[in-house]
């Protein structure tokens, strides 16, 4: 999506910005924000959406390219440009947003059966497929259940899968509609990294607890509850295990936490590192993100943040 967030803080205490507040215009969405930074990671990304035939679209598509992430699988519709979103914060970061989507050519991933056969043998070609509840949520009916069933075949030719429920209640046409499909996805999903604060909406959850038992009566055998500021809670094996999340001093803008958490996660579990090594690279990431205004931080800000905390850790 295009994104339009508010270049600085003007707003009053407990408030979010003025709708009059100046904007910085950029590009982002959950999926492509944790491709950005897992290719960051240094983990081969290959993203795959639809998109239209303006120049907003094109500079989507550098800006993939310049990150070093594969783009071959895009398909550009005619006529169409891409989905817009705009950030409010309140002082202490929290975010709001607001949409327009209805027509963005990302809702008709896999609707297309002449193109799906295709996109099917570009997926089985990769190790591991991240998608997300928003994902389910934009694509149609039918589609989906393209999708879901596809997993089944990719899972059984080794293929993992990662998921973030990523509830977004306006996106679906009832509660019960995306409990059913966001359950038949983690049936599907290795890992599932979820925010405890969407899971509460969705299913109603007291606890963590509860989420944790429900997941893994879908046999999600690795689970990762993200809480904010509070520390993550992993599942595995049938243990729940509380890891700290560092305090992050200048909290401007929360919007991508838990896309750059996920990133931060597979990059590090992609290439080897335990879950709760991993927890601690996807707070790393988080933290940065969670400093910068938008979703995107900037690629050389982004890496000499990385080299910093890189030295920071070998002076400790
Ligand atoms: P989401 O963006 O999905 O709502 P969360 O708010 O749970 O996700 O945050 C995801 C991750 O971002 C957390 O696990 C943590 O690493 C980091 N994070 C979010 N808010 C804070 C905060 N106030 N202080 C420190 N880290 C935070």
């Amino acid at each position: 999506m295009v994104e339009l967030a508010p270049q600085a803080s003007v707003q009053k205490e407990g408030q979010r910005q003025d709708v009059k507040a100046l904007l910085a215009q950029s590009y982002a969405g959950d999926t492509y924000n944790t491709a950005v930074y897992i290719a960051r990671g240094g983990v081969s990304v290959s993203y795959v959406t639809l998109l239209g035939d303006d120049p907003y679209s094109e500079e989507v598509l550098t800006r993939l390219a310049g990150e070093g992430i594969d783009t071959s699988a895009i398909v550009r519709l005619p006529g169409r440009c891409p989905g817009l979103y705009m950030i409010q914060n309140t002082p202490d970061g929290e975010r709001y947003f607001t949409y327009w989507r209805g027509e963005a050519p990302a809702r008709e991933l896999f609707a297309d059966p002449a193109r799906r056969d295709a996109l099917k043998a570009h997926l089985l070609q990769m190790d591991c497929l991240y998608l997300s509840g928003i994902t389910l949520a934009i694509m149609s009916e039918e589609a989906r259940a393209e999708l879901l069933s596809f997993l089944g075949e990719y899972r059984a030719q080794g293929g993992r899968v990662a998921f973030d429920s990523n509830y977004r209640p306006r996106l679906w046409a009832s509660k019960d509609a995306a409990r059913d499909a966001v359950g038949q996805f983690l049936q599907q999903a290795d890992m599932a990294l979820l925010t405890f604060e969407d899971e509460q909406a969705l299913w109603g959850d007291k606890r963590p607890g509860s989420c944790a038992k429900r997941n893994a009566g879908f046999g999600v055998a690795e689970l990762v509850i993200k809480r904010g500021a509070e520390p993550v809670l992993l599942q595995r094996e049938g243990e729940l295990t509380a890891i700290d999340v560092p305090p992050v001093s200048s909290v401007v803008d929360t919007t991508g936490a838990g896309d750059s958490f996920n990133a931060g996660y597979l990059a590090a579990r992609l290439q080897g590192a335990t879950p709760e090594q991993s927890i601690a690279a996807g707070n790393r990431c988080a933290a940065r993100v969670i400093g910068h205004r938008g979703a995107i931080i900037p690629r050389d800000e982004y890496l000499a943040a990385v080299a910093t905390d890189a030295l920071a850790d070998v002076a400790c």
